[in-house]
């Protein structure tokens, strides 16, 4: 699905030598180079602060710890989303509240958002899923009318763009009260090992995360408040540094090979292509493709035997999984997501791939979906 082997070794004298003066240093946990690489993504980013932290699950954990949500407040997420966002609001007792998403952009659907919110709502985290922005306009104002947090889920969409009504443009993660994201090493931004980040404008809140990830505590050896221990190690943040410098430019050689897929299977009968959304750039994390008429395990299976990885994200939704099952839901309640469950491939999408790959990929595809036909 990605090929991170290529792309390292078009950067692996960079990246090398900076693995080394890391090492060299000494100064493997927050050195200068952790410091650097916040201060760069906070100038990419147009961000007031930055505050790494080891991992992306951890960087929304520490979002809703900081804005101090108690047991019995409720969260609302989408049920179509990769489990970490609703695994930590179980975590910290909070009460998760799951809503449906739109059919085309996979993104939260406000209006299910909106009959969702009780007396108790407390904060919603919209998932930027697959590399495309969540409706921001509509979700804060809902947010402004009923009190709320906006926790912004960004590890797909980091270096996306979201254009305002107003004309106006402001990077994922940035426009909530707080953005989290993941430098896992497959994500778009990714390191070489975990890696995550908090994002926000309000300097209060940057402090207080800032006391979380450090066990909390601000004085050392004086804790106030209890936190966790969640920071990302320099090495990463020295190969972080190297990667943001090419963010832009992988973006754009993925969007390059979507394009491909588009022109490709845009007439194809039994293959919806993603939808563009008006409103927001697409950094296509994952190429998804919505499936008719076909049995898509078994062109799962077809592609695999032609060594053309295909995944499934995500096969099932999170109100119909076991670890989450809750009186409050069974099948059927959120129907777009759970087509989409039956219904969605992802295809190879990295920077490294090249006409040949994409030729190949489709030419696999196109015959996959006739040999596969229900
Ligand atoms: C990857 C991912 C996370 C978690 O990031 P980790 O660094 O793996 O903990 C959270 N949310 C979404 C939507 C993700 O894709």
């Amino acid at each position: 699905m990605v090929d991170l082997k290529r792309q390292y070794e078009k950067i692996q004298q960079e990246i090398d030598a900076a693995a080394i003066d890391v090492i060299r240093s000494t100064q493997y946990i927050n050195g200068p180079e952790v410091k650097a690489f916040q201060q760069e993504l906070e100038s990419y980013l147009g961000v007031k602060h930055v505050v790494p932290c080891a991992n992306g699950t951890d960087a929304l954990q520490v979002a809703m710890m900081a804005l101090d949500l108690k047991p019995g407040d409720e969260v609302i997420t989408t049920t179509f989303t990769f489990v970490a966002t609703v695994e930590v609001i179980a975590l910290l007792g909070l009460t998760p509240v799951l809503v449906d998403v739109l059919p085309d952009t996979f993104n939260i659907d406000p209006e299910s958002l909106k009959k969702s919110i009780t007396p108790k709502t407390k904060a919603v985290v919209p998932v930027h899923l697959f590399g495309q922005c969540t409706d921001m306009d509509q979700i804060m104002q809902i947010a402004r009318d009923n009190n709320l947090y906006v926790i912004e889920d960004a590890a797909q969409a980091v270096g996306s763009d979201y254009l305002f009504k107003d004309g106006t443009a402001k990077k994922a993660g940035t426009i909530g009260h707080i953005g989290c994201t993941s430098f896992f090493p497959s994500k778009n931004l990714g390191c070489y090992g975990d890696g995550g980040a908090i994002f926000t404008n309000d300097d209060a809140l940057a402090q207080r995360m800032r006391v979380v990830v450090n066990h909390g505590m601000e004085t050392r050896y004086y804790h106030d408040s209890v936190g966790v221990n969640s920071r990302l190690d320099s090495i990463q943040a020295a190969i972080l540094r190297i990667k943001l410098r090419h963010l832009d430019q992988y973006a754009a050689a993925r969007q390059k090979a979507a394009n491909y897929y588009d022109m490709m299977f845009k007439d194809y009968p039994g293959l919806e292509i993603p939808a563009r959304s008006p409103f927001s750039t697409h950094v296509f994390h994952q190429y998804t493709l919505k499936t008719k008429g076909v049995d898509r395990f078994g062109l799962q299976k077809y592609l695999g035997e032609k060594e053309v990885p295909a995944m499934v994200y995500y096969p099932v939704p999170m109100h119909m999984q076991k670890a989450y099952d809750d009186p409050r839901y069974e099948k059927g309640d959120f129907p777009v997501s759970e087509a989409l469950s039956e219904s969605v491939i992802s295809l190879p999408m990295h920077t490294e791939l090249d006409e040949e790959q994409l030729k190949y990929i489709c030419a696999n595809v196109l015959e996959g979906m006739e040999a596969c036909k229900v």
